[in-house]
Formats: C-alpha cells, structure tokens, sequence
C-alpha cells in the first residue's frame, strides 16, 4: 500500500500493473514446462516470452512512473541511484521530488 503523502501515490496503478507483469514474466519463466504444457508450445516459448514481458514491464515501469512538474522518472531514479534493498522504500515513501523539491 502507497502511504497518503507519497510522491506516486495518484500513479500508484503503473506500479501495479508493473509489478503485475514482471510477477507474469517470473512465473512463466519459473514454470517453463507447465506453462508449455497447458499452452501446447514449445517449452522454450514460455521463457521467451517471460523476458519479452519482464522487460516491457521493466521499461513501462521506468518511463511511465514521472514527477508531474519536472518529468523526473521516479522507479529509473529510484532503481538506478538507491541501494538494492533501499529503492523500493525509497520510492514508495518519498514525499518531495529530488529534482524539483515538489
Ligand atoms: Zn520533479
């Protein structure tokens, strides 16, 4: 849950759809066979298409999750300049752009 002050809070849904996709991308790639198997594909196709999705929705989540006043990218800044366990806190409790204080 985003907390009521936070910077992404009105575009809170691209984060959701986001992590929807690449959570789709991990369980495709994870259950290759399975998935395969259910669609009657090839079982390469499944992993495939895993990373055709992670990376749409690693790319949409990137560029779609802006600061209204300036354009900052708020999950490329985050991923990009926090620590690895600290982006997520990071960009889910920010309050201020860092780049134009609003
Ligand atoms: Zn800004």
């Amino acid at each position: 849950m985003i907390p009521p002050g936070s910077l992404i809070r009105t575009q809170q849904w691209k984060l959701y759809v986001g992590f929807a996709g690449l959570g789709i991308s991990g369980l495709a790639m994870f259950f290759d066979a399975s998935v395969a198997a259910l669609f009657s594909v090839s079982r390469y196709m499944p992993t495939l298409v895993g990373t055709f999705v992670g990376l749409l929705s690693f790319a949409w989540l990137s560029l779609v999750i802006r600061c209204s006043n300036c354009g900052l990218r708020f999950f490329w800044h985050a991923v990009s300049s926090k620590t690895a366990g600290g982006w997520l806190a990071w960009l889910v409790a920010a309050e201020k752009c860092p780049r134009c204080g609003q």
